[in-house]
């Protein structure tokens, strides 16, 4: 953005700005580039960037597949590697697939970024304080210190967080949740429903960072047993496994999901995602009770079921809720798709950066992981 921008949003005087993001570009943090045009009024005001050069590696391993990326700082993604697994992997795998990705990268890691650490995306319910993978169903892991375990193995700083927590934060900073500071955010994965609560502008976490598993939830009209123990939780319900039962024909990825059931004409789909929408506007509606958001944003399969019933969707909610709390919530579907948690996964790395950036010194570059 603009100097006098940053100037009007930090509430600080020009000058103060204008020393601090000599120092940001002193750090190699930032760098300005001159006035893009000659600015309504006033004088033109150099557009200040930050240095995308600086980067973090970021890892989201799941069940089918481990994808692995390089972020800059700003959310752009210089690189994406989808590596497809037949079978889910153990942590160790995880961590030694991650080593040799990383390896793999190595001139460009070398010559062209400064990577500042890892971020780490999990399906499962991490520790804030420690990175400890406490329960991956999915996985199969259980108590990993996952987050510890790979900063050895990388020789960097390393955090990780729920996929749909970083998947929230990533919405918030580069999606459809600019902005929103007050937010219910769900996302429908092939496996399970994620979900992330954004609280008067920050992410809610709870006592251990288990908070916000909105997936298990309970509905009323649940019958099925969870893999969390529990009988009727919302993600066995609203579940892509199950609509992908409901399919006569091919299966179909979770990403093309949207195009067929806005054109289908198959009963039993139709009335499966029906089902689903209106099980998951149950859920919604007690979400708002709890947390009286300014938007729910619907990620994943969510989004799709979102996209090809709106009406029903906001049919059901309003039906299903106290009425004053529902009447100004925006039901949306969410705007970034599969680099989702990547640039929330990166976002963690860059916290003590961007917390303090005089305080972090910049690694000049990054030669891989250790020993061979
Ligand atoms: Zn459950």
């Amino acid at each position: 953005m603009s100097r006098a921008e940053v100037t009007r949003r930090t509430q600080l005087n020009r000058s103060t700005v204008g020393a601090l993001v000599s120092e940001l570009e002193d750090l190699g943090l930032a760098y300005e580039t001159p006035p893009e045009e000659q600015a309504q009024r006033g004088r033109p005001s150099p557009i200040v960037h930050p240095n995308s050069a600086v980067s973090a590696i970021v890892v989201n391993p799941d069940v089918e597949a481990i994808t692995l990326g390089v972020v800059g700082l700003g959310g752009v993604v210089h690189t994406r590697v989808r590596h497809d697994l037949d079978r889910k992997p153990s942590p160790n795998e995880a961590i030694d697939l991650t080593v040799q990705l990383v390896r793999g990268m190595k001139p460009e890691l070398e010559s062209k970024y400064r990577v500042v650490g890892a971020g780490l995306a999990i399906p499962g319910l991490v520790r804030h304080r420690d990175g400890l993978v406490r329960r991956a169903s999915y996985l199969d892991w259980t108590n990993e210190p996952f987050a510890e375990n790979m900063a050895e193995a990388l020789g960097l700083p390393t955090y990780a967080g729920n996929d749909a927590n970083v998947a929230m934060i990533s919405e918030s900073l580069y999606g459809a949740a600019r902005g929103i500071s007050n937010l219910v955010y769900l996302s429908g994965f092939v496996v399970g429903i994620g979900g992330g609560v954004m609280v008067g502008g920050a992410p809610l976490v709870g006592e251990q960072g288990y908070a916000a598993e909105l997936g298990h939830t309970v509905v009323s009209k649940g019958s099925l047993r969870c893999h969390c123990g529990r009988v009727g939780c919302l993600e066995t319900e609203v579940n892509f496994v199950r609509l992908r039962a409901a399919i006569a024909g091919d299966p179909v990825d979770l990403y093309d999901l949207d195009a067929l059931l806005m054109n289908t004409t198959d009963r039993g789909l139709i009335g499966e995602a029906e089902r689903q929408v209106t099980i998951l506007a149950e859920a919604i509606a007690n979400l708002i009770s709890v947390f009286n958001p300014e938007a729910v944003l619907l990620g994943g399969f969510l989004g799709s079921l979102e996209a090809a019933f709106p009406d029903l969707m906001r049919h059901k909610v309003d039906e299903q809720s106290f009425a004053p709390l529902a009447e100004n919530v925006r039901i949306e579907r969410a705007a970034l798709r599969s680099s989702l948690p990547l640039l929330g996964s990166a976002e963690l790395a860059f916290t003590p950066l961007l917390r303090d950036p005089a305080g972090v010194t910049l690694p000049v570059s990054y030669a891989g992981p250790p020993g061979r």
